[in-house]
């Protein structure tokens, strides 16, 4: 159960992870508009300006649950358009607040990582921020430019690299089946994807994280309209498996300290590990997948 202070404003996501969070919300909506996403669409983007309000809300957080809270997660969809010297100060002060804390994290989109300079990313990761979710969505361009990602894979190899020095723990999250039912461009979207994940390996030793998640077209969204004129057809099951395989099949086999997660609820297969050493074990669970008739039933 998250913890949580009144600040918020309906709808309120935030990765699974954090389900035991103190949600602040920092910024509302987010700033980009992807095909596949409804998130925000209701929501207008906004920066809280008001630092003293956040801060109170951060006082009456602990009023209400004393010592308890270990996470903080900043609220909504793209913290990182938050000044730096601003970001730093909440944190700071989220930590000064809140003595048990151990994590604070953020959604933040690419771009505006890599717009914060080296200094500023390692200041915010002194000040205790340590982790930030990033939507990568595909390691393929023309995928990124068909969703409306704002971003390429060039971009993102930067911006995880930049996490990476500062020593903030990078989240990558993919997305299985946006090609729809496309084979050709499922494979080159699995197999870019991969060589994105080979790109973005720390070359220090520290841990970082890959969840691909499974396209869900949400009402609302701009694909869900493509889907409903028949311009997008989601791809079935097993292409989305075989799409999984090809893109771990395509990963370096001596990638380190890289937590490999299809946990999430929209995924059709469980895989947890480390991508380098547990690459043989997921392929051969995904072939398990495909062939097996009791995989096929279970879906249905
Ligand atoms: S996918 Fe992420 S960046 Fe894109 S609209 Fe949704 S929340 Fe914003």
């Amino acid at each position: 159960m998250n913890f949580v202070v009144g600040n918020l404003t309906e709808p309120v996501f935030r990765p699974p992870s954090e389900w035991d969070a103190l949600l602040i919300a920092i910024t509302n909506g987010c700033t980009h508009r992807c095909t596949f996403c409804s998130m925000y669409r209701t929501k207008k983007f906004e920066i809280r300006k008001d630092i003293d309000e956040i801060k109170r809300e951060i006082d009456q957080a602990r009023a209400l649950y004393g010592n308890r809270v270990r996470k903080i997660f900043f609220e909504d969809g793209n913290a990182f358009t938050v000044k730096s010297e601003l970001l730093i100060e909440i944190t700071e002060y989220c930590h000064k607040v809140h003595p048990n804390l151990e994590k604070v994290s953020a959604y933040a989109h690419a771009k505006d990582i890599v717009k914060k300079s080296d200094e500023e990313l390692n200041n915010l990761a002194d000040a205790g921020f340590t982790m930030v979710y990033v939507g990568v969505e595909s390691g393929d361009d023309d995928v990124l430019k068909a969703c409306k990602k704002g971003t390429n894979q060039d971009e993102l190899a930067l911006a995880a690299h930049k996490c990476h020095q500062a020593g903030i723990a990078w989240s990558g999250i993919f997305l299985l089946g946006l090609t729809g039912n496309d084979k050709e461009k499922s494979r080159k979207h699995a197999i870019e994807s991969a060589k994105l994940i080979n790109r973005m390996a720390p070359v220090k030793p520290i841990k970082w994280y890959v969840s691909p998640l499974t396209l869900e077209i949400a009402p609302g969204s701009e694909l869900w309209a493509q889907q409903q004129c028949g311009e997008f057809q989601p791809g079935s099951f097993i292409q989305i498996l075989e799409e999984l395989y090809t893109m771990i099949e395509h990963t370096d086999d001596h990638l380190q300290n890289c937590i490999f997660n299809t946990n999430h609820a929209s995924n059709y297969l469980s895989l947890k590990g480390e991508l380098g050493e547990n690459k043989q074990e997921f392929l051969r669970s995904i072939e398990v997948a495909i062939n097996h008739t009791i995989s096929k039933k279970r879906n249905w």
